[in-house]
């Protein structure tokens, strides 16, 4: 059978990564998203095995001793990481395989993944980053200026992933990721 695809979306958290992801799973249901493992609390609503794998430190910290993650990053206080076997099982299966991860990661799965086709999603500006940050309300003052503080991090390597998508109108840079996910060819890693 055909080798699947992995299709690694990243960029700075509020920059609306996770709407797009559920658009894009909605127009394509044989898209397989991975879910992701951490040690940050869950969120209002979040539900174990659907949102994460919600995981104590010392329970995270042996999937990375064994191996078990595909690539991991602390961010914001928290571990989070892709767990290896369900990726792999689903790409050799020949399917399209998303990760919606933070960008320290992202550029990891280079090691593991050359093949992976990485877009880097963008805010119209770092204004627009912050009111949107603060306007989801699911988290503290402290916590929305550490994610600012790591998104103009962020920001500054954006020209090192295949592709980059400014996030301002929703339609138009789902379009724009549909495009670079079933008909732009070339791959340029
Ligand atoms: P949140 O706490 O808002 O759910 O996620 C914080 C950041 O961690 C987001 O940028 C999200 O994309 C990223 N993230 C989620 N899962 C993973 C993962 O498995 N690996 C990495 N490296 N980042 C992740």
């Amino acid at each position: 059978m055909a080798s699947g695809k992995l299709i690694v979306l990243t960029g700075p958290s509020g920059v609306g990564k996770g709407t797009l992801v559920r658009a894009l799973l909605n127009h394509h249901p044989e898209l397989y998203l991975s879910i992701s493992a951490t040690t940050r609390s869950p969120r209002q609503g979040e539900v174990e095995g659907k949102d994460y794998y919600f995981l104590s430190k010392s329970a995270f910290e042996t999937m990375i001793e064994e191996n078990q993650l595909l690539e991991w990053a602390e961010y914001a206080g928290n571990y989070y990481g892709t767990p290896r076997t369900k990726v792999e099982e689903k790409i050799n299966q020949g399917l399209i395989v998303l990760l919606e991860i933070e960008v320290i990661g992202a550029k990891a799965i280079k090691n593991s993944f050359p093949d992976a086709l990485r877009i880097f999603i963008l805010p119209p500006s770092i204004e627009e980053l912050e009111h949107r940050l603060r306007s989801r309300k699911t988290d503290s003052e402290s916590a929305i200026l550490r994610r600012l503080d790591r998104a103009k991090e962020e920001l500054a390597v954006s020209e090192e992933f295949d592709k980059c998508i400014i996030n301002d109108d929703l339609e138009i840079a789902l379009a724009q990721l549909e495009k670079a996910i079933f008909f732009d060819s070339s791959i340029t890693n």
